[in-house]
C-alpha cells in the first residue's frame, strides 16, 4: 500500500527503535511507497511513512531491497561532501559521506547478512540510516 511521504520535522526527528520479525510487513508498504516515487526516490526509510522503526530500503540495480536494523560496521578512512536531497523536504544539503561502508542489517526473512557498499548505494544507505538516527537531511 502505497503511504503519505512524512514532512513534519518533529516526527522526523523522532530516533527509531529497533526493528522485530513483527514490524516486516511494513517492507511492502515502503517499497511501494518508493516505487510510487521512483522519480526522485533512491531509498526510505520507515520513519518517512510514519512509522519509527529501523528500516530503510535502498535501490540497488532497479530493485528496492530492504535493509532490517542496519549497522555501519567499518567505513573507509576517506569521506567526500555531497549535495543530497531527501523526499521529506525540499531544497538539497550539503552533508559529509563515507565512500565505502560495511554493514551489518537483517534481510525480509531476518536473517543476518554482511555486506560491503561503495559509491552511490553507499551514499544512499548513509543517508538513510540517518532517518532512523532522526537526522534531518
Ligand atoms: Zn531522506
Amino acid at each position: 500500500m502505497i503511504r503519505e511521504i512524512v514532512r513534519d520535522n518533529k516526527k522526523l526527528m523522532i530516533k527509531s527503535v529497533e526493528a522485530t520479525i513483527n514490524d516486516l510487513y511494513i517492507i511492502d508498504d515502503m517499497i511501494d511507497t518508493a516505487k510510487a516515487n521512483n522519480d526522485i526516490c533512491v531509498g526510505l526509510a520507515a520513519n518517512q511513512i510514519g512509522e519509527s522503526i529501523r528500516i530503510i530500503v535502498v535501490e540497488m540495480g532497479g530493485f528496492f531491497v530492504p535493509l532490517v536494523n542496519p549497522k555501519i560496521i567499518s567505513h573507509s578512512k576517506t569521506t567526500y561532501e555531497v549535495e543530497e536531497a531527501c523526499l521529506s523536504h525540499e531544497g538539497t544539503k550539503e552533508t559529509t559521506r563515507y565512500h565505502s561502508i560495511e554493514v551489518e542489517y537483517c534481510d525480509r526473512t531476518f536473517t543476518k547478512k554482511k555486506q560491503n557498499f561503495s559509491g552511490f548505494v553507499a551514499q544512499v544507505i548513509q543517508h538513510e540510516m540517518d532517518h532512523c538516527e532522526g537526522i534531518l537531511i
